[in-house]
């Protein structure tokens, strides 16, 4: 298992395909920095912990609340841009953000594996809804598990109290 994973970068922006119309923003990883996932895990869904771990970027501030460490599930998968010849990781907080927040740095903790990267040409976009509504189940259940506690003060992500 190669559980933790850490990685951390600044937020980019993706295809704006329609993450936010399927009720599930996903910020996207710069390319160079998802290395320590893609070289040791498959394609598919994780989950784990997440920060926006930089409150300020030039003149956008973010609240407090937005910069705790928070559960997320993660997308590891094959970009369309690049061929699908490269993986893309894009994580999902599970938080009501009070605004977007490109360009600011996110770390992340990878703790598990929920399922393999699915086709959805049959059941099309609502068994992708339902899935994912699922994966965000799963992720919350297992990170409350005692033995995960640790993980949401790892040293990794940044004190803003
Ligand atoms: P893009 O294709 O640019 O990634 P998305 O529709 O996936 O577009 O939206 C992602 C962006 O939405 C993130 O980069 C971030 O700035 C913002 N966002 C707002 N709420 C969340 C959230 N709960 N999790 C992840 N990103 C969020
Ligand atoms: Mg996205």
């Amino acid at each position: 298992q190669p559980f933790p994973v850490y990685l951390s970068g600044a937020v980019q922006r993706g295809f704006g395909r329609g993450g936010k119309d399927l009720g599930c923003p996903t910020a996207n990883l710069p390319d160079e920095s998802i290395t320590p996932m893609s070289s040791v895990c498959e394609p598919g869904v994780y989950y784990g912990y997440g920060q926006v771990s930089t409150a300020t970027n030039g003149d956008h501030k973010l609240p407090e609340e937005d910069v705790k460490v928070l559960p997320m599930v993660m997308s590891l998968g094959w970009n369309p841009f690049y061929k699908n010849e490269r993986l893309t990781a894009e994580i999902h907080i599970m938080h009501d953000f009070t605004s977007d927040f490109y360009g600011h740095e996110m770390r992340a903790l990878v703790l598990g594996h929920i399922r393999p990267e699915l086709d959805y040409t049959s059941r099309g976009q609502e068994g992708l809804i339902e899935d994912i509504e699922t994966d965000k189940r799963v992720a919350l259940k297992s990170l409350a598990r005692p033995d995960y506690q640790k993980f949401a003060s790892d040293p990794h992500f940044l004190d803003h109290t």
